[in-house]
């Protein structure tokens, strides 16, 4: 049995949930910073799968981890160790503030995870508090409870009523957290970036405003660094730029450079599980561990992180040059590879149209946005290539 076609996005309308809003592009290869479509056609790619392909596209550190460790062992479950897991979940407590890893398969698996060990924390340590903050414009997953601590309307109105236990509240404010917090509260869950929600930036302090507050009221601090970890932000982890320390991180995306592979992260004194109290079939299974081990070693010892310091304030500049230029920009934010152009109207998705065209992948996060996020070994030439064609197509709609 087998399926060809001859226009694989008409199939697409036919057989696959309508829930992608997708642009008109078949993607059959990729290598470092560009990718190529089904009639051959090239793009340097600013999305990185959506901020997850740290290396670039089939970076051979990656794909001889994936492909020594699929020719050896490839799941075992979690009723076994497994080296590739242990390596991984050791790197990352070397390398993070935190003592104990749980490995998943997802970024909202690792928030569900991560709500899981907020709500035993509650019932053990704070008289059976459950309430979890999170702040408008987040985004936690696409799970129903992660749905519930995205505080975005457009994503929760069509499942309502969601789980209980969220209290979403404006970001960037402590008043409201505080003001929100009740002996209910267990835990608040910030990103310390938004990303889905535009690439939202706080004021310097707020982070550590928050931390006070949740050592003062005792709750957890969750930090969702899953778009901002894994040296996106120009730090292995953006918290390490605030001078403060989560309770909780979960991290995915750049993580596995592509494969799909999730994490949450605990303080020993938050991690309250008893065996039996959380679990997963393929989570942490030695195929995607192999790999997420080779592409966060490779990112540690290649000082990626002070890389994406460097390319990120050339891209920042870059953007600032041609916010300067045309009017139709409002603004760029961000930080290191984290960067989004503010638009003055809602013309970001024809702008990624105008991009693709000439041949580079940018997103439209907001209709008044576009997002840069492109793997974290992005050169100064890739960048230069990308704003000529930015300035081309700004050009154009002027
Ligand atoms: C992408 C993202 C998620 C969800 O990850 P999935 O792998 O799509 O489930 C959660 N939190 C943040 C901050 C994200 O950027």
């Amino acid at each position: 049995m087998s399926i060809k076609h001859t226009d694989w996005q008409e199939l697409e309308k036919k057989v696959f949930m309508p829930v992608f809003k997708r642009n008109p592009l078949t993607l059959v290869r990729g290598k470092g910073m560009k990718v190529w479509d089904d009639t051959g056609k090239e793009y340097l790619d600013f999305v990185g799968g959506l901020a997850v392909t740290s290396l670039g596209h089939c970076h051979p550190v990656l794909v001889n981890a994936v492909t020594k460790q699929a020719a050896t062992l490839i799941q075992t479950s979690n009723l076994y160790y497994t080296v590739p897991q242990l390596q991984l979940a050791g790197l990352l407590v070397k390398t993070s503030c935190l003592d104990r890893v749980f490995i998943g398969n997802s970024g909202a698996e690792a928030v569900e995870g991560a709500m899981k060990l907020a709500r035993r924390y509650g019932k053990i340590k704070l008289d059976g508090a459950y309430e979890i903050i999170t702040t408008h414009e987040s985004f936690h997953g696409r799970t129903l409870a992660t749905t519930a601590a995205t505080g975005q309307n457009k994503f929760q109105e069509p499942y309502t009523p969601l789980p209980t236990g969220f209290v979403n509240v404006p970001y960037n404010d402590i008043e409201a957290i505080k003001r929100a917090t009740t002996k209910l509260t267990c835990a608040v869950m910030l990103e310390p970036i938004q990303g889905e929600g535009g690439v939202n930036v706080p004021d310097d302090d707020y982070l550590g405003k928050v931390r006070s507050w949740c050592d003062e009221k005792g709750l957890l601090l969750i930090l969702d660094e899953i778009q901002t970890g894994i040296g996106r932000t120009g730090s292995l982890y953006a918290y390490q730029q605030y001078g403060i320390e989560p309770d909780v991180m979960t991290i995915a995306k750049g993580l596995g450079g592509g494969v799909p592979i999730g994490a949450f992260l605990a303080k020993e004194a938050a991690c309250v599980f008893k065996p039996g109290e959380h679990g997963s079939t393929f989570g942490g299974n030695p195929l995607v561990c192999a790999a997420g081990y080779a592409v966060l070693s490779y990112i540690i010892d290649n000082h990626i992180p002070e890389h994406v310091q460097k390319v990120g304030s050339y891209l920042y500049n870059g953007l600032q040059d041609l916010a300067g230029k045309y009017a139709a920009i409002t603004g760029v934010r961000g930080k290191g590879l984290l960067l989004a152009v503010g638009l003055k109207v809602e013309i970001a998705g024809d702008l990624v149209l105008g991009c693709m065209d000439r041949g580079l992948l940018v997103n439209n996060v907001k209709p008044d946005a576009l997002r840069l996020i492109p793997p974290l070994v992005v050169t100064e030439k890739d960048i230069r290539k990308a704003l000529d064609i930015l300035d081309k197509v700004f050009k154009e709609r002027q």
